[in-house]
């Protein structure tokens, strides 16, 4: 296979598996254990052909360093730990809003904040 296509598929399945937005350095932790030697300056090349091909999107949260989920997903919102930066997906939306009369709501943006399941105090040790 080609260095260049085990790269790609490397970094596609870093996205699949994480099921969670990732940024440029946390694909590379996942993906240079499937290929040694792996580059930052590959993740992002890598990430932006992604993105031009449709298979990943952006993920903007004010503040942040863009990072990137695997596209198509049905609607879900965000979830950031102030501990260690990482970005969740929830996918129950119990979000309700009451706009002025007039209006028409066409879409909301929520993002939670708070610790993960990993930083939280009082975890219970498995
Ligand atoms: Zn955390
Ligand atoms: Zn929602």
């Amino acid at each position: 296979m080609q260095r260049n296509t085990r790269q790609r598929q490397a970094i596609q399945k870093a996205f699949s598996h994480a099921g969670r937005p990732l940024g440029p350095r946390e694909v590379l932790e996942a993906a240079v254990t499937v290929v040694p030697g792996l580059g930052i300056a590959t993740v992002y090349r890598t990430i932006k052909e992604l993105v031009d091909a449709g298979e990943i999107v952006p993920v903007e949260l004010p503040g942040e360093n863009t990072r990137y989920e695997v596209s198509g997903k049905h609607h879900h919102h965000h979830f950031h730990c102030n501990k260690c930066s990482g970005v969740f997906e929830v996918e129950v939306c119990n979000f309700d809003a009451t706009v002025p009369k007039g209006f028409r709501l066409e879409d909301h943006e929520v993002i939670l904040y708070g610790l993960c399941d990993n930083c939280a105090p009082g975890r219970k040790t498995k």
